[in-house]
């Protein structure tokens, strides 16, 4: 999962982004506009964090900017603002959630875990896909009756296959999303990566839910 953060007082910029890193998130930062547009523009992210006050352009304007090219990555917007007039021009100009200054951050972390299961979850929260089920809350991996241990970078690809399950992801769009990176295309990280996962996932099992596309990268399938 790759977030942006558009802040432009760099502690709390720096202070969210050590927060969602620890989550094993990739994090982006922009401290101004122009900045966070190039980058909405040049990679697809999974969640925009955004502040409304921001030196030359505003965040409100930013955020109509970005919905009007088309994007629909989910927005929180994270602002010392606490009107309610506030509150609603920014959802009504497209953010999907609101958290005022200052805030714990054990609930900004939990809005963010919310943000990002948004219609991929089941009724207990759990992201499933076909026997697997992912527990963002607690991240316990179980495919079927069996309770799967995988490791920090196993479970981010993880996540964020079964998050796009049924979706072709090729290596480029794995390496931007699970590793903040862009590889050399030649590298073969994420198929050692994959192989790992696909062992612990569907070793023994009848069905295989990790597809090799040939040529252009991996499927999940349930
Ligand atoms: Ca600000």
């Amino acid at each position: 999962m790759r977030i942006l953060i558009i802040e432009d007082e760099h502690k709390v910029s720096n202070f969210i982004r050590q927060a969602l890193e620890e989550e094993h998130y990739a994090v982006d930062q922009a401290f101004e506009g122009d900045e966070a547009l190039a980058l909405a523009e040049a990679y697809e992210y999974d969640l925009i964090i955004l502040d409304l006050m921001l030196p030359k352009r505003e965040g409100m304007d930013l955020l109509r900017e970005v919905r009007k090219n088309g994007s629909k990555t989910p927005v929180l917007i994270v602002t010392a603002k606490d009107a309610i007039v506030d509150k609603v021009k920014a959802l009504d100009s497209g953010g999907d959630d609101y958290l005022t200054k200052p805030f714990s951050i054990e609930e900004f972390l939990a809005r963010v875990r919310a943000l990002l299961r948004r219609g991929k979850m089941d009724r207990s929260g759990k992201l499933c896909a076909g026997d697997l089920a992912l527990n963002p809350a607690t991240r316990e991996v179980i495919r079927g009756v069996r309770r799967i241990e995988l490791t920090n970078k196993e479970y981010a690809l993880l996540e964020y296959m079964i998050r796009n399950a049924g979706r072709i992801l090729t290596r480029s769009m794995i390496a931007e999303h699970v590793w903040n990176v862009d590889f050399d295309t030649e590298t073969n990280v994420i198929d050692v990566y994959v192989t790992h996962l696909r062992n612990k996932i569907d070793k023994g099992e009848g069905y295989r839910m990790i597809k090799t596309i040939r040529g252009v990268g991996y499927m999940l399938q349930g």
